[in-house]
C-alpha cells in the first residue's frame, strides 16, 4: 500500500529540518556536554538565582494572581467548554497577558521563573487557562516579536498584547504538523507587502485572537531566496475566516480554530526576523517557549500528589489505608519523587534562561519531553489509585454527594502535552540530532553516501584526530573516585553515578555510530533510548542540585531526591539493556507488514470505523464558503 499523499521526499524533509536548525553554539550547554560524556556541573552549580527585584516583582504578582485564580469556576469551564468573558477581563487587568514582556512595553517584566510559577498556579484551576496564557505568550506574538522584532514592531505590537489583546501562533496545516517541508500556506510578494493564502489547523486561541503570528512560504524567484517566513497579521484583516472551533478529548474551554486566509494583504513591515527565516524564528522562540508546557505538567504533578495523599490515607480496603498496600505505595512514592524532580528541572531551566549565560535549547527540549511523559504516567497512576472514582467524572461524583475530583480530566488534559510543541518522537529526533552532532561534524563525509572519495579520505583523517583526543576522556572521570562530590552529602553517590553514566552514554552513542554509521538516523528506537537516558541524567542532576541548594530550609528534599535517583537508576539500567537487547528490527519488519495489510485478518469480528472520507482534508484554495465563527470578547 503506498501513501495517497505526495509531497517532499524524506531527504527533502530532512534538508528543510536541517536548514531550520540553529547550528551555532555561542554559549556553553550543559545538555550538549552531557551527550559528549561530560557532566559539566560547573555550568549549573551553584544553582542560579533571580535578583531580589525579580523575586519581589514575581512574588507580588503571584500574590495578586492567586485570589483571582481561586475565584475562577473550573468545573463551569469544563461543563460549558468555554472560558467566561470576565476571566479574560480579570487576567488582562492583572497584566497576565504580558507577564514576560518588559515594563517599557507595558508588560510586567517577570523572570522566566516567575512566569512559569504563574502558569503553574493559573493552570491549576483549569487547564484551559494555562493553555490560553501559554499559547499567547510562549509562541504567540509576545515571544517572537520580543526576540526577533524591530524596535518599531515592538512599539507597535507589544503594548497591545501586554494589555490583554490575545495572540495565536499558526504553523500547523492539515497536511503538516511535524514536517515543515510540506508547509503550503503561501505569501506572494505584491506591492508593499504580501498576499497570504492557505488554511491553518488547530490554532490555540485562534477563535479569539486579534493578532496572529502566521508562518507562510514566500516563493523563491530571481534574486529572492524566499522560504518560510513569520508574519504578524491583524486577525480582522479582510480575507481571514475562522471556519471552525475544534474540540478535543481534553483542554475543554480552549479556543482552537481552523483559519482560512484568502488573498490577505500583510504589509512588508510585518515580517518578523526576515524573509525565509520563519522556521528559525519558530524554533528559537520555542527554546524558551518550551518551558511553559512543563510548568503545566508541574501543576498536574502537584495536584495528583495532593489527591493521592488525601485519598490513599483515607480509603481503607482489606484492613489498611490503600496507600499502605505496597502495590499503591510504589505509585505514590513515584508520584512524590517525580513531582520533586520535575519542579527541580523546571526551576533550573527557568533560572538558566534568566541567567542567560548558557544555551538551554537541549535542556528545555529534554524538560518538555520528560515532563510531558512523566506527568502522563503520574496522572495515570492517580486514576489507578482512585479506582472506580478515577474513571468517574468529577460532576458525577458531586451528583452522588461526594467530593468531585477531576482525575480523569487531568489525564485527558495531559495527553496532548506529548503531542504539541514537538511530539515525543520529534523531540527524540531533535535532541538526538544534537547529541550525535559532534560525530556527524567529524564523520559527516565518511558516512555520507554522496561524498566523493577524496572527501571521505579527508574526513577519516579529521575523525581520527577528534576521536584520538575525545575517546580517552570517556575512560576515567571524577565519578570513579569514591570521595568525589562530597558537597552533595548523602546524594554524592548519585552524582558519581551520573558522572560515570554520562561517559557510558557517550560511549554507547559512539558504538552506535560505528555500528550503523549513515543508517544511524533511521535507528529511531535506539536514539530515543539514548535521549531518554540523557533526560533521566539531567533530571537526577537537577534533583540533587536542588536538594543540595535547599538543604537548610527543606531537608525533606534530600529524601525525595535520593528516592528519585534510586528510581531513575533502575529506569536507566533498563534503557541501557534495551539499547542492545530489543526487538527493534523485528518490530520494524512487522510494522511494514501491518501497513501492507498482511495481518488484516485480525481486524475481523468487530464493527470497524464506517466513515469514509479523506484521512486528511485536501485544502481547496479560494474564499471561504463557511460562516466566520470567531468569538468576540466584549470590552469590560
Ligand atoms: C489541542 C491542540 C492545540 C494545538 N495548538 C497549536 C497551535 O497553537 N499552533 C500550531 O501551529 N499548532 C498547534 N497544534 C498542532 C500540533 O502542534 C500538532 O498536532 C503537532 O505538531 C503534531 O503534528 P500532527 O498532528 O500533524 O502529527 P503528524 O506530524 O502527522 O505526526 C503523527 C505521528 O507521527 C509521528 N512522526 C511524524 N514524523 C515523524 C518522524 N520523522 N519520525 C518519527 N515519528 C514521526 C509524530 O510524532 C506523531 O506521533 C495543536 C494541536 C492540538 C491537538
Amino acid at each position: 500500500m503506498s501513501p495517497t499523499q505526495t509531497g517532499p521526499t524524506e531527504r527533502e524533509a530532512r534538508k528543510a529540518g536541517e536548514a531550520a536548525r540553529e547550528t551555532q553554539w555561542t554559549k556553553p550547554s550543559f545538555g550538549k556536554e552531557l551527550f559528549l560524556g561530560k557532566l559539566r556541573l560547573d555550568l549549573i552549580d551553584p544553582w542560579p538565582s533571580n535578583s531580589p527585584e525579580q523575586v519581589a516583582a514575581g512574588e507580588a504578582f503571584l500574590a495578586r494572581l492567586k485570589p483571582f485564580v481561586e475565584s475562577i469556576d473550573g468545573p463551569a469551564i469544563e461543563a460549558d467548554d468555554s472560558i467566561p468573558d470576565e476571566v479574560f477581563h480579570g487576567l488582562a487587568e492583572l497584566g497576565a497577558f504580558g507577564m514576560k514582556l518588559p515594563t517599557s512595553y507595558g508588560g510586567l517584566g517577570l523572570s522566566h521563573l516567575y512566569y512559569c510559577k504563574a502558569l503553574t498556579l493559573a493552570g491549576s484551576v483549569h487547564s484551559s487557562i494555562g493553555t490560553l496564557l501559554s499559547a499567547h505568550q510562549s509562541i504567540g506574538v509576545p515571544q517572537p516579536v520580543k526576540m526577533f522584532g524591530s524596535e518599531e514592531q515592538k512599539q507597535r505590537f507589544l503594548p497591545r498584547v501586554a494589555s490583554g489583546e490575545i495572540s495565536a501562533f499558526l504553523l500547523t496545516e492539515p497536511d503538516f504538523g511535524s514536517d515543515p517541508a510540506r508547509l503550503a500556506c503561501s505569501a506572494t510578494p505584491v506591492d508593499g507587502g504580501y498576499l497570504l493564502n492557505g488554511v491553518k489547523l488547530w490554532t490555540t486561541n485562534g477563535t479569539i485572537a486579534s493578532l496572529l503570528v502566521v508562518m507562510a512560504r514566500v516563493p523563491s524567484s530571481e534574486g529572492r531566496r524566499g522560504g518560510v517566513t513569520a508574519f504578524v497579521v491583524e486577525a480582522d484583516a479582510p480575507g481571514i475566516t475562522v471556519e471552525c472551533r475544534n474540540h478535543f478529548m481534553g483542554l475543554r474551554g480552549i479556543e482552537n480554530s481552523v483559519t482560512r486566509f484568502h488573498d490577505v494583504f500583510v504589509p512588508a513591515e510585518n515580517v518578523v526576523g526576515g524573509e525565509g527565516r520563519g522556521l528559525k524564528v519558530a524554533l528559537t522562540t520555542l527554546n524558551t517557549g518550551r518551558l511553559s508546557l512543563p510548568a503545566l505538567c508541574v501543576t498536574s504533578a502537584k495536584w495528583c500528589l495532593n489527591v493521592a495523599r488525601g485519598w490513599a490515607a483515607e480509603r481503607v480496603q482489606w484492613g489498611r489505608p490503600i496507600g499502605r498496600h505496597e502495590a499503591l505505595a510504589t505509585k505514590i512514592s513515584h508520584i512524590a519523587a517525580t513531582a520533586y524532580a520535575l519542579e527541580a528541572m523546571l526551576d533550573l531551566c527557568c533560572l538558566l534562561a534568566d541567567d542567560d549565560a548558557n544555551d538551554i535549547r537541549i535542556e528545555a527540549a529534554l524538560l518538555k519531553l520528560y515532563a510531558s511523559e512523566k506527568a502522563w504516567t503520574i496522572a495515570d497512576e492517580l486514576v489507578q489509585i482512585r479506582g472506580g472514582r478515577g474513571f468517574e467524572t468529577a460532576a458525577s461524583q458531586r451528583a452522588r454527594g461526594e467530593r468531585g475530583i477531576e482525575a480523569e480530566q487531568v489525564l485527558r488534559d495531559l495527553r496532548i502535552m506529548r503531542i504539541f510543541e514537538g511530539a515525543t518522537e520529534i523531540m527524540h529526533l531533535m535532541i538526538a540530532r544534537e547529541a550525535v552532532d559532534a560525530h556527524l561534524a567529524v564523520a559527516g563525509d565518511i558516512i555520507d553516501p554522496e561524498a566523493s572519495r577524496e572527501d571521505k579520505i579527508r574526513a577519516v583523517g579529521k575523525a581520527g584526530a577528534f576521536y584520538a583526543t575525545w575517546l580517552p576522556t570517556l575512560v576515567a572521570g571524577k565519578g570513579a573516585v569514591p570521595t568525589s562530590y562530597a558537597e552533595f552529602g548523602p546524594l554524592a553517590a548519585h552524582v558519581r553515578y551520573t558522572e560515570r553514566t554520562t561517559r557510558k552514554l557517550a560511549r554507547s552513542i559512539f558504538y552506535g555510530m560505528g555500528r550503523w554509521q549513515g543508517g544511524m538516523e533511521h535507528k529511531q528506537a535506539f536514539l530515543g533510548r539514548v535521549v531518554d537516558i540523557g533526560a533521566e541524567l539531567f533530571a537526577m542532576t537537577a534533583a540533587c542540585l536542588r536538594a543540595k541548594t535547599q538543604r537548610a530550609e527543606s531537608p525533606e528534599g534530600v529524601e525525595l531526591a535520593d528516592l528519585f535517583c534510586q528510581q531513575a537508576r533502575v529506569r536507566i539500567g533498563a534503557l541501557f539493556t534495551a539499547l542492545w537487547e530489543n526487538t527493534d528490527d523485528a518490530d520494524d519488519a512487522t510494522a511494514k507488514q501491518v501497513l501492507a495489510g498482511r495481518y488484516a485478518f485480525l481486524e475481523e469480528g468487530i464493527v470497524l470505523p464506517s466513515e469514509d472520507g479523506p484521512w486528511v482534508t485536501p485544502v481547496q484554495p479560494g474564499p471561504s464558503e463557511k460562516p466566520d465563527v470567531r468569538r468576540h470578547i466584549p470590552r469590560p
